[in-house]
């Protein structure tokens, strides 16, 4: 019996980057883990095929969060794919991955690239959480992808930032809210990752002295599945005591 055995978890931005690397430690532990992406692609196929040898399995759902009714979306997909697996409409872990980041100074950040980040860092995730609720069962888990420049100066990235801020406090007063039901809440700050969200940036060293691994303690980047295996605790029952909480895995950045 492995630990998620026979939970049903919600990632979105499943298919790629942290998100897969998410997938992959849930359906490891025995999850069935519905992947949520933004739009159908070969890639976000090729990873729900291959985890079907897994202990557990993976099985792909669409929709823009960008969008207004994205969230609503999901749910109706989420529905329709339980049902379709002969499951219970049931969750026990909903994980708030998917993001974007839009480089800009308060000079130079665009109101077009502004919005979008608000709509898919801060909104999507308030209203996927306000769907996932009345489907999550007593003593489930909201896990939410934060960054670790919520809570330090970001310039070139202010307009992210702050919606990674937002999160964090989204954090802690939905813990308060759902707590009476055993539901945890809590949140993981990577530090910066080699994910297609940085690729540009890192290659070029846009903005930035040349090493990112350098401003962390280890010397080090953490690697996707680093930060998945956070996750994957704060998903098991042995993180129960823990609500309301940011963790930070960033290899000691900036400390
Ligand atoms: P990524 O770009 O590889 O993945 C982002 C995911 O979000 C993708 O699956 C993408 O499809 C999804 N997404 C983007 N726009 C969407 C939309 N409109 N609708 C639905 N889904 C959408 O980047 P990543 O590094 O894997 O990022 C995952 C999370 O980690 C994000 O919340 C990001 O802010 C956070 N994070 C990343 C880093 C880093 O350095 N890479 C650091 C701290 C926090």
């Amino acid at each position: 019996m492995t630990e998620l055995d026979g939970y049903v978890a919600v990632v979105t931005g499943g298919s790629r980057g942290i998100g897969a690397a998410i997938t992959r430690a849930f359906t490891a532990a025995g999850a069935t883990v519905i992947v949520h992406s933004r739009a159908d692609s070969a890639a976000a196929r090729t990873l729900t095929r291959e985890l079907r040898s897994g202990p557990g399995r993976a099985v792909n759902v669409f929709a823009d969060l960008a969008e207004t009714e994205g969230p609503t979306q999901m749910w109706q997909e989420f529905d329709r794919v339980t049902a379709d697996l002969g499951l219970p409409p049931e969750l026990d872990v909903l994980v708030n991955n998917a993001g974007i980041n839009a480089r800009g100074t308060i000079d130079t950040l665009t109101p077009a690239d502004f919005d979008r980040l608000i709509a898919v860092n801060q909104r999507a995730p308030f209203f996927v959480t306000q769907h996932a609720l009345p489907r999550i069962r007593d003593g489930g888990r909201i896990i939410n992808v934060s960054s670790g420049s919520a809570r330090y100066a970001s310039p070139h990235i202010v307009g992210y930032a702050m919606t990674k801020a937002a999160i964090e406090n989204f954090t802690r007063s939905i813990a308060v809210e759902v707590g009476r039901r055993g539901i945890t809440v809590n949140a993981v700050a990577p530090g910066v990752l080699d994910t297609d969200m940085n690729a540009a940036w890192l290659r070029h060293d846009i903005d930035q002295p040349p090493s990112a691994a350098q401003h962390t303690a280890l010397g080090t980047l953490a690697d996707p599945a680093d930060i998945a295996a956070v996750i994957a605790f704060l998903a098991s029952p042995a993180a129960g005591a823990i609500t309301g909480c940011v963790i930070d895995a960033t290899n000691g950045n900036r400390l």
